[in-house]
């Protein structure tokens, strides 16, 4: 077996060459824009997302499908398409060297360079590649008629100007070409194409650069992946917000919230550009795609995904996640998730723990749930599968403080709590003033604030109801 990561690895074992590549940031803090800032710093959007939510209609509601937005599933194949049919012209690919993810890698090349001549660059082993993928692709039958227990070869694929072939991993690079050219640092990318076909599952973490529980439970997820037994592929960013990244902040050079500015703008602002990049370059490749979160401004979330309900592809997409809590959000305008599912990929938030934290229970959490997700969609076999495990689905709501002062909490994250129940109260540091904090209904708290210094109208805990299981 090839499983050799160790299991209490922690952010200590990320490549040295990350932090190298820290060079001084250009700091682009755009000081006319400080309402962005006030109002981003004011309220947590994932409290928001789930307030301004619309409604999860119940399941006799949404009988017809028509949905508003629903357009068909196409999750981009132009790629695919453009693979399958055209005649094999080796020396003019330029193959993404197959590397084992598990060894310290060199760093990715750059961005894709211009046109270089025929073959120039092309290793000896790369051709010999080449030209076996060249023979096993002409030597393989075209129709895809039958043959039900047969899984079909994959075909490589080409992200980042790269060709994958399959069977292999490697690391490519992103760039979304912000910063001074020559200072430009890429943002890696790891693919593992399976030997056999099948669906593209995408994962992103970090587009809040201080959220690095997802960082890890992508390292852990891809790493377990072994190409040669993978059917379909997995792409993961693991580190989207490089620069937040590095100076352990949630935004953007420009203060700018990355995730509000989904699909992106060629040409609009910093963040719109970032995010067009990543979407059209990354993301649209995708069929299936988790976005992996954390709780924000000391806030801390139970393992959970956040999901539109009332889109039933979305709703479907839920079900292979194991027993995690599944959140009714319909999403804001902007965010990843929302966006994917608007060009036709089912996608959703995983939110797992608190931010600049490293959580060994919640990064497990996500890892089984993911390796969950692979065997649901038949992209990996696991050797031990309990039964077949249902999501847990919640409505929620938010309970606020009503006193500025400092919190204490008497509960924890995952309670269970009955309403009028006591679940902590604000001391008013001068007065002595002891405010108490009552849920507001019986449920689960699914996330909470840290004890901290409050304001009235802050959202302290977030109590999760349990819902109907959609669609039945
Ligand atoms: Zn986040």
């Amino acid at each position: 077996m090839l499983f050799q990561r160790p299991r209490h690895s922690t952010i200590r074992h990320f490549p040295i060459w990350l932090f190298a590549a820290a060079l001084p940031m250009v700091t682009l803090a755009d000081t006319n824009d400080s309402s962005v800032l006030v109002a981003q710093l004011a309220e947590d959007e994932n409290v928001e997302d789930v307030v301004r939510s619309e409604p999860r209609r119940s399941p006799g509601e949404d009988g017809d499908a028509s949905d508003d937005e629903q357009e068909p599933s196409a999750p981009a194949t132009d790629q695919q398409t453009q693979t399958v049919n055209t005649v094999v012209v080796p020396v003019t690919r330029k193959i993404a060297p197959n590397i084992d993810l598990k060894e310290v890698a060199p760093l990715p090349e750059p961005e894709p360079e211009p046109e270089t001549l025929p073959g120039a660059e092309l290793s000896a082993e790369e051709l010999q590649v080449v030209q076996d993928t060249a023979q096993g692709e002409t030597s393989a039958p075209e129709d895809e008629a039958d043959a039900p227990v047969e899984p079909l070869p994959a075909e490589s694929f080409t992200l980042l100007g790269k060709e994958v072939l399959p069977g292999t991993s490697t690391r490519l690079a992103w760039s979304p070409q912000i910063q001074i050219a020559g200072l430009s640092q890429i943002t890696p990318v790891l693919v593992v194409n399976g030997v056999n076909a099948g669906p593209t599952l995408c994962l992103t973490g970090a587009v809040h650069g201080d959220e690095l529980n997802g960082i890890e439970i992508i390292r852990r997820t891809m790493y377990d992946l072994n190409p040669e037994k993978l059917s379909g592929r997995v792409i993961g960013v693991p580190i989207v917000n490089l620069t937040g990244f590095q100076q352990g902040s949630r935004y953007l050079p420009d203060r700018r919230d990355l995730n509000r500015f989904f699909p992106g703008r060629k040409d609009g602002n910093l963040a719109d550009r970032v995010a067009y990049s990543l979407f059209e370059n990354v993301i649209r490749h995708c069929d299936m795609l988790v976005d992996i979160h954390t709780g924000s401004l000391k806030r801390t979330n139970l393992p959970q995904l956040r999901a539109d309900m009332n889109n039933p592809d979305v709703a479907e997409f839920t079900r292979g996640f194991d027993r995690m809590a599944v959140v009714h959000s319909s999403g804001s305008p902007g965010m990843l998730r929302t966006a994917a599912v608007q060009a036709g990929i089912r996608a959703v938030t995983m939110e797992a723990g608190e931010s600049l934290r490293i959580q060994e229970h919640q990064i497990e959490a996500g890892v089984n749930s993911l390796n969950s997700l692979l065997e649901k969609h038949g992209m990996i076999s696991r050797m031990f599968v309990w039964g077949d495990p249902e999501p847990v689905y919640y409505d929620s709501t938010w309970v606020r403080a009503e006193h500025g002062g400092i919190l204490f909490s008497e509960i924890n994250l995952g309670a269970n709590v009955s309403e009028g129940e006591v679940l902590g109260y604000v001391a008013d540091p001068i007065t002595n003033e002891q405010h108490p904090i009552r849920s507001t209904s019986n449920g689960r708290i699914i996330g909470m604030a840290v004890d901290q210094v409050v304001m009235a109208g802050f959202a302290a805990y977030h109590i999760g109801t349990e819902a109907e299981v959609p669609g039945e």
